[in-house]
């Protein structure tokens, strides 16, 4: 663990790409592989592999109080500690004790925080956590610290982890990037490259791939001024989710890569029976259905081509993203709660299908594989035991919009729909589709490259996401304070900030838009993840992302970033984004240039 700090800090101390990455490819071959491997995920600002599951589950408030302790530092120099450098890492790194010895081997590390991540209970995982720091040198204790946290701070994503990859082991930078898209294990590719055999990686059944992302855009023209030929779909204001369906079973995983199965217990069932293994792409929206169901008919993605087809076809539509909260993050979902919001899985893409993976065919063929997919018979699957499998299996025949159902059961209305797709060819016809879809209670369109292959991970212009407000901005909780008249006691005033580079800038301060019950939800966490207590106010880890809308936006010295926003509130809590994944202060001055015109 001693040589990976040193090398970060060396890291640390450039801002030079190239030569950050020389570090980490010279440290990854002066390690066995198994070192270099767990290593590399540590690097990537990990604990564990990207496609696991696994969380420490230790808290920041916890982790401060066990460095207060082990240093005897006062509350007052931790929190002068913490002011310098905004990271508890750094406080540890400063003011723990020096000791004497070999230190801690980075396997030894990681077999720790495995067994904190098995342990039962905050007390026993806080007390492993104690012990594995109280045998740390300061300069270890700081980045196992920063790795338990989930960032380094020093300026090195997983794409340069994966650069200095293919420099140490010598495979091209697009095999250690599909290698690692595809086993969503930055060590595992390390192993593959020492041993020469990138290409070999294969993807595996249940577990997540990145999920394709889309660019904003301002105008009709402008959606279509990248590419020729265009896709056009509703965009749903539900959850993104991914779909594996192998030997009958189906788990769906949402953006952040956690399984979320369990709140949706009625969809495995729907998708179980597909024809062929697959791995599907679409957004789980609340669903109000058709009242007469026999009126619905089948979409098949040509055949509508048109906006004036569109409507006619009745497939119900989504309710809005207030009325899915009450279904998420819910480990047993009501009977009740199934009937009274049920979901639709709204299907628009596909990676895998029949035994082949299929993102590097154009947008126009995967749209073809989907639509054979949906539309074949559904086969009788076998039960595996979780969520709703162990229930009455819905109609299998075909899409469950296609068919008369009798009676109207909750799970049986569990759908698989395939998202409508149109062509159009003009800003026109865009507009139009714009204003049917928002008449539909869709948040806008989603714009799409028909040439495209599907790029995981990554926030290209052939998709496109043309939406209702002038601009939202997702930023990311770093303070909170108690509220006033009925939110007294409560954390309800939240300041929040976007990225520049590696680092959070504050950019405004909203209080308004969430319900009483999240209010109350999120202030538990934020008492959870205190990192420090300044009495009426509280710095945070910097975890929970907000999408804020505004009126306009001001040059301001009021927050470091340089802006304000005038009217701030709340759109929503985004639980499917991670912090990493929040807006930039670069998209923040696009918004305020553009504004300005
Ligand atoms: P945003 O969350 O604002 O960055 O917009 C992108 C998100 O829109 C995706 O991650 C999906 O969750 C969602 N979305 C809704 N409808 C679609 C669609 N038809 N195609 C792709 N993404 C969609």
């Amino acid at each position: 663990m001693r040589q990976l700090a040193t090398a970060c800090e060396a890291i640390a101390g450039t801002t030079k790409k190239l030569l950050k990455t020389g570090i980490v490819a010279d440290y990854l071959k002066s390690r066995t592989t198994d070192e270099a491997a767990v290593s590399a995920v540590f690097l990537s600002g990990r604990a564990f592999p990207a496609w696991e599951e696994t969380t420490l589950q230790v808290g920041g408030r916890s982790l401060w109080q066990i460095v207060a302790a082990l240093s005897g530092s006062q509350e007052s120099q931790l929190t002068g500690a913490y002011r310098r450098h905004g990271d508890l890492g750094a406080v540890a790194g400063e003011v723990l004790p020096q000791r004497a010895g070999q230190g801690l081997g980075v396997l030894e590390v990681e077999g720790t925080f495995r067994q904190i991540a098995a342990a039962r209970g905050p007390a026993a995982r806080a007390a492993m956590v104690r012990d594995l720091i109280s045998r740390a040198t300061p300069l270890e204790a700081k980045y196992i610290i920063k790795v338990m946290t989930g960032d380094l701070r020093i300026g090195l994503k997983e794409s340069l982890v994966e650069e200095a990859i293919a420099r140490a082991y010598g495979g091209t930078l697009a095999d250690v990037q599909r290698a690692n898209m595809l086993v969503g294990d930055i060590g595992e590719t390390v192993r593959l490259a020492l041993k020469g055999i990138l290409s070999a990686a294969e993807m595996r059944m249940f577990h997540p791939l990145g999920f394709m992302l889309a660019s904003p855009i301002e105008s009709a023209e402008e959606g279509l001024s990248y590419f020729g030929e265009a896709a056009v779909e509703d965009k749903y204001d539900g959850i993104r989710a991914q779909a594996h369906v192998a030997d009958g079973e189906a788990k769906f995983f949402s953006r952040t890569r956690d399984e979320i199965t369990e709140s949706f217990p009625e969809l495995p069932d729907a998708l179980a029976g597909l024809p062929q293994d697959a791995i599907l792409d679409g957004e789980i929206v609340a669903w109000e259905y058709p009242r007469d169901l026999s009126d619905t008919r089948r979409v098949v993605d040509e055949a509508a081509s048109d906006a004036s087809e569109q409507k006619t076809v009745n497939l119900g539509r989504a309710r809005p993203f207030s009325v899915l909260q009450q279904r998420l993050g819910r480990k047993k979902v009501s009977d009740k709660m199934l009937r009274e919001i049920p979901v639709a899985f709204l299907v628009f893409d596909v990676l895998y299908a029949g035994g082949e993976l299929v993102m590097d065919r154009p947008l126009r063929e995967r749209g073809r594989i989907l639509d054979e997919l949906l539309a074949a018979p559904r086969k009788s699957f076998n039960h595996r035991g979780h969520g709703g499998s162990q229930r009455r299996s819905p109609a299998q025949g075909a899409l469950a919009f296609d068919v008369e159902r009798e009676p109207r059961d909750p799970i049986a209305e569990a759908s698989i729909i395939r998202a409508p797709a149109f062509r159009v060819s003009s800003p026109e016809e865009l507009e139009e589709l714009f204003a049917v879809a928002q008449e539909r209670g869709n948040e806008g369109l989603m714009i799409k490259d028909l040439d495209s292959s599907y790029t995981p991970g990554k926030r290209g212009k052939s998709w496109l996401k043309m939406k209702r407000e002038l601009a939202t901005l997702d930023v990311v909780v770093t303070a909170v304070e108690y509220g006033h008249g009925k939110r007294v006691g409560v954390l309800s005033d939240y300041t929040f900030a976007v990225w520049q580079a590696d680092r959070l800038v504050n950019i405004g301060k909203a209080y308004s838009g969430l319900t009483d019950d999240e209010i109350a939800e999120m202030t538990q966490w934020f008492l959870d993840h205190t990192v420090e207590d300044q009495g009426f106010r509280r710095t945070v880890e910097p975890k929970i992302v907000l999408e804020v809308a505004f009126n306009n936006m001001m040059q301001s010295d009021r927050h470091e970033s340089g802006y304000a926003l005038r009217f701030p509130r709340i759109v929503r809590l985004r639980p499917d984004k991670s912090a990493e994944e929040a807006d930039t202060l670069e998209r923040a001055r696009e918004i305020f240039e553009k504004q300005q015109k």
